[in-house]
């Protein structure tokens, strides 16, 4: 297959007109790029973890471009990313804990939603509605698509995870137009782009891994197991 694209945590190969692999690296890194690592097993179950949730988002009526699983990765369908990140939150912690002088662990119910600009020299800044239309990073219907997907996603993943006994704290989508011209939910949805914590606080997400908390293989692979038990 030939390779389209590399970036930090994954690598994208041309299958079709319409169809690219998905290829999960083991490779993490965080603060922009600054720290790293190649834990052996990260990209396997980081892919397992993935294809079980766009699947079953997929069930639930959600659009996306998961087509199917493949070895350490899916198949999916070529998109056209809009350069906008969408933020659910469903208690405070992170870069809104900093921003806005909050309590770590303060229930946000309804869920937040937050915008940010794709764009790793900017260190992907937050933005609001009134940037993303002025620049025409997406429409005001764009918009309110991403907006009503994100919270419909969000509200499946919590309700999957809660029966899963973890609790899913917040999460990053990425929205893109397929070959048909659909917007379609895309990227990835698993522990690198969300937050999980169990009923003690305890996470289970890339923050093992930013904030040096244990062994991040053995935390998704965790993730997977409890997934795998309710799904
Ligand atoms: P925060 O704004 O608190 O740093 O992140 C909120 C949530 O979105 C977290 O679950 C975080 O992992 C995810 N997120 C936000 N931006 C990115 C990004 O550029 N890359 C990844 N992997 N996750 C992100």
């Amino acid at each position: 297959m030939h390779l389209l694209y590399e970036g930090k945590s994954k690598r994208i190969y041309e299958v079709d007109d319409r169809t690219v692999f998905v290829e999960f690296k083991d490779d993490v890194t965080a603060f922009n790029g600054q720290k790293k690592a190649s834990p052996p097993g990260k990209g396997d179950v980081t892919a397992r973890i993935s294809t079980l949730l766009f699947e079953y988002l997929k069930k639930n009526g959600i659009p996306t471009h998961y087509v199917r699983p493949g070895e350490k990765g899916f198949y999916a369908l070529k998109v056209r990313i809009l350069p906008v990140e969408v933020v659910v939150r469903n208690v405070a912690t992170g870069s809104i804990v900093k921003r806005l002088g909050l309590e770590k662990g303060k229930e946000l119910s309804p869920p937040l939603v937050e915008y940010f600009y794709k764009n790793d020299d900017l260190g992907d800044p937050m933005v609001c509605e009134g940037h993303i239309t002025y620049f025409g990073w997406a429409t005001e219907e764009e918009l309110r698509k991403m907006k009503d997907l994100s919270l419909k996603a969000t509200a499946l993943l919590t309700e999957l995870f809660k029966r899963a006994g973890l609790r899913l704290i917040d999460i990053k989508y990425e929205f893109g137009y397929d070959p048909d011209g659909n917007l379609v939910l895309a990227d990835e949805i698993s522990p690198d782009t969300s937050r999980i914590w169990d009923d003690e606080g305890r996470s289970y997400d890339k923050d093992v891994f930013r904030k040096d908390l244990g062994d991040i293989v053995e935390a998704y692979e965790e993730v997977y197991r409890r997934l795998r038990a309710v799904v």
